[in-house]
């Protein structure tokens, strides 16, 4: 590049780091403005009374993805945090006295199949075989395609892959193909759940995420989750990426049909190119003007939003008992709760929840002899949030825990905070008070989604979980070295 362009990147999530950093190395003047006071975005973490919490993702799925992320910078992740296997990767409560532990080890992964569903190992494993290759293309082909048209999808490989990566069946259809049993079912349609939609509606493709649970597993930076966080920021400061925090972007200036300066309330920052890494709808509904829009609020309202959730983060002054790292209470039927998250959206009455208990694994996050925990309960996006409604579900939430790992918790909680759709919007300004972004449905998968690409100014671009490849935090990763990619080809 003869003159260095400036680049302004908005929101220090892991797009926008990702985004920024990849950008600095292709030799843009890159500064990246936050409305808080660090990074991390829907990933921060905070203290309290000696508990270190994670505020959203715990779960480090796809190792690959933030390998080769790191290693473009010729740096790996152990330059910047230690990772842990963990065994069992999870565990699966049906019940009283019900608990499935998934083991970390494939061989043993068979040998539960096989004793819940005899015959089902060896189905397993044609399964895995064939979501092996679903994530070999489906990662290293497609999700780091910018969906800008579906030229990206014609080459005769790609054509023939997508007929054979089940792109027009359904995940609860291609499961059942497989498999009978209750158990084995509801453990391969929850990875689904993290794309934000039902198995019904969510393409086969993405038997791929059964792949990164079962064969690539479940792993954990030593510290928390937000040690790739400060690990991206170092990495990103490295590259020449200027932070600046406490730096909420409120509007733009533009000249000839590009934004020429990001204003935020005390500052102004000239500039060549934006992206903007802030929620998508946002960016466009309230920081842009009415003819600077591509999508109109009608386009909005129509998105399926993955679930918001209701979040408890608790300190638990004694160690507990029958509980893992990651914990999934599947003690209810999820098709009624489903059905009020997507179809009826309204608070649910028997929810399934999920209880991370980090302290299990790393005595860093807690004081000692203590517990740290997080509770999340997934809900429909855009409803009524208030205390009283929180409360009712704590008490939901505890009664069932107490119940199901046989001990008393209520009474040894020291620290509790709770988090749900007004924190989200307040924080984020998450559309609906989501928190994964969009569902990844069909018709809103690669070119169907908002693009990265603004179609009314010429410089500015967008990344994120609601725009390619989607919610998640690979995904998330991917989508700002996608963008960045675009860009260098748009300016070099
Ligand atoms: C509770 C929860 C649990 C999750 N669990 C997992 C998990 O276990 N595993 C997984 O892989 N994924 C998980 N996810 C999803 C994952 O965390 C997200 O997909 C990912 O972090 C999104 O990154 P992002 O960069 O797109 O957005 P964000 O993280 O939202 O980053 C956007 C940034 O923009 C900033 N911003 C917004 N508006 C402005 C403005 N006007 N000016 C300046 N800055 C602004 C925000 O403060 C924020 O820092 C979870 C998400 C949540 C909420």
């Amino acid at each position: 590049m003869a003159v260095q362009k400036k680049v302004v990147v908005i929101g220090a999530g892991f797009s926008g780091m990702a985004a920024a950093t990849s950008l600095a190395q292709q030799g843009f003047r890159v500064t990246l403005l936050e409305k808080h006071d660090r990074p991390g975005g829907r990933a921060r973490s905070f203290t309290a009374q000696g508990f270190t919490f994670d505020m959203g993702p715990s779960w480090y799925w796809m190792p690959d993805v933030f390998e080769k992320y790191f290693n473009k910078f010729n740096k790996t992740t152990a330059d910047f945090y230690a990772l842990q296997r963990l065994d069992p990767s999870y565990t699966i409560i049906f019940g009283e006295d019900d608990f499935m532990p998934i083991p970390a080890q494939l061989t043993q992964v068979y040998s539960l199949f096989e004793s819940l569903e005899p015959g089902s190992s060896q189905r397993l494993k044609t399964f895995l075989d064939q979501a092996a290759y679903k994530y070999e293309v489906g990662i290293n082909k497609l999700v780091y395609k910018p969906g800008r048209s579906v030229t990206e999808f014609l080459d005769w490989q790609l054509l023939l892959d997508v007929f054979r990566l089940d792109v027009f069946q359904s995940m609860h259809q291609h499961v059942r193909k497989y498999f009978r049993h209750e158990k084995i079912i509801k453990l391969m349609e929850f990875p689904v759940l993290f794309l934000g939609a039902l198995p019904q509606n969510t393409p086969a493709l993405y038997s791929l995420m059964n792949y990164a649970d079962i064969a690539l597993g479940t792993w954990y930076p030593r510290g928390g989750m937000y040690k790739i966080v400060e690990g991206m920021e170092a990495l990103a400061k490295e590259q020449g990426v200027d932070f600046c925090y406490n730096q909420e972007v409120t509007s733009f200036n533009s000249e000839g049909g590009n934004i020429n300066q990001v204003i935020t309330a005390t500052n102004t920052f000239d500039t060549d190119i934006v992206v903007a890494g802030a929620d998508y709808h946002h960016v466009e509904e309230k920081l842009l003007l009415p003819a600077q829009r591509s999508y109109s609020e009608a386009y909005w309202q129509k998105r399926v939003m993955a679930p918001s959730s209701l979040i408890f983060y608790l300190g638990i002054n004694k160690r507990l008992e029958n509980l893992q790292h990651h914990n999934l209470f599947f003690d209810e039927d999820f098709e009624p709760h489903a059905r009020e998250i997507y179809e009826n959206p309204k608070w649910p009455t028997n929810p399934l929840f999920y209880v991370s208990a980090p302290s299990q694994t790393d005595p860093t996050v807690a004081p000692a002899g203590c517990e740290n925990l997080f509770v999340l309960i997934p809900v429909a996006p855009d409803l009524e949030d208030n205390e009283t409604t929180r409360e009712k579900y704590y008490d939901l939430v505890m009664q069932r825990l107490e119940r199901l790992t046989k001990q008393s918790i209520r009474e040894h909680v020291i620290f509790k905070r709770s988090y749900a759709h007004q924190d989200f919007i307040s924080d984020y300004h998450a559309f609906k008070g989501n928190a994964y972004g969009l569902a990844n449905t069909l018709m809103q998968t690669a070119i169907l989604k908002p693009a990265l690409h603004s179609k009314k100014v010429k410089n500015l671009y967008y990344t994120g979980q609601l725009t390619v490849p989607g919610p998640g935090v690979p995904p998330s990763l991917i989508s700002g070295q996608v963008v960045a990619h675009e860009i260098g080809l748009a300016y070099s």
